[in-house]
């Protein structure tokens, strides 16, 4: 039986990916923000979704000791490691002379440092078991920018680097390591952007939607947590074993153009 983890997994993408491996009959240990009650809810559901144990930790992706004790912990539980998708991230929009110190940091600690710190605690017994799977979600930013997004892109092309050194490291060790790169996801994440882009914009919650997110992704449809769960299934799976050192596209064509 394999244990999954994966970071974030309390709201949107990373809920579908940990819902997808517990579903799979993987043991799961999600981690994210959210309260006592909603925690429980979601360890509960997942629980019953197939023969896996599913366990919650609460790491703050902005804490290397607290990243440390997610790995230490996971392994302890079950006895390793064996898929870790780094998921948790976090956007902030603003121009880059207004973009407060702070929230550069939290980007860059969260949405990039976090997955050098469960990468590095994950490796060693992936290496001693000969088999691995890193999944790191990064997103159509981690290939192309848009303005006001400064640290967000920064962090993402960060990541597509991290994947890319990492994956020629453990190559020959059974481990791959592999980025996902979806556009846009209606997730929290992208519905709380909505109202603050229809006010600064002066248009309506709709035309954010058309004209503003889906612009440049040509089918003029959102992506869906599932599809980016089910492509997090694929990677981990032998089929995907010769798959390593890059990423796939889940953009409607976004970065086609
Ligand atoms: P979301 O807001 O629904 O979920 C983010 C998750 O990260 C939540 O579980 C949250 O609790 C967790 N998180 C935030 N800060 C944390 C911290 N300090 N410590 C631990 N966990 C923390 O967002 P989402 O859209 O599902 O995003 C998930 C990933 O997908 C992110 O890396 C995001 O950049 C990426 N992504 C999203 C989209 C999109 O359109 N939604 C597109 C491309 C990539």
């Amino acid at each position: 039986m394999k244990t999954a983890v994966v970071t974030g997994s309390t709201s949107g993408i990373g809920l579908a990916i940990a819902t997808a491996f517990a579903g799979t009959g993987a043991n799961v240990v999600i981690n994210g923000l959210g309260g006592a009650a909603e925690v429980e809810e979601i360890t509960h559901r997942l629980s019953g979704l197939g023969g896996g144990k599913v366990v919650y930790h609460p790491a703050d992706m902005t804490r290397p000791a607290e990243i440390a004790d997610l790995i230490a912990t996971a392994a302890a539980e079950f006895g390793s490691v064996d898929i870790l998708v780094n998921n948790a991230g976090i956007q902030h929009v603003e121009k880059i002379e207004d973009f407060p110190v702070e929230k550069w940091d939290q980007i860059i600690a969260i949405n990039l440092s976090s997955s050098f710190h469960t990468i590095r605690a994950a490796i060693p017994a992936m290496k001693a078991k000969g088999w691995g799977r890193i999944i790191n979600v990064a997103s159509a930013h981690g290939l192309v920018a848009s303005p006001f997004k400064s640290a967000y892109v920064a962090a993402k092309h960060g990541i597509m680097g991290l994947t890319k050194a990492v994956a020629l490291e453990v190559a020959d060790q059974g481990i791959t390591v592999n980025a996902i790169c979806p556009g846009y996801v209606l997730t929290p994440l992208v519905e709380k952007q909505i109202p603050d882009t229809a006010r600064a914009r002066g248009i309506t919650e709709a035309q954010v939607k058309s004209d503003v997110m889906l612009k440049f992704q040509p089918t003029k449809e959102f992506v869906s947590v599932e599809e980016v769960a089910e492509t997090a299934i694929f990677l981990a799976g032998d089929a995907a074993r010769s798959i390593t050192g890059t990423h796939i596209s889940i953009d409607g064509g976004w970065t086609a153009q």
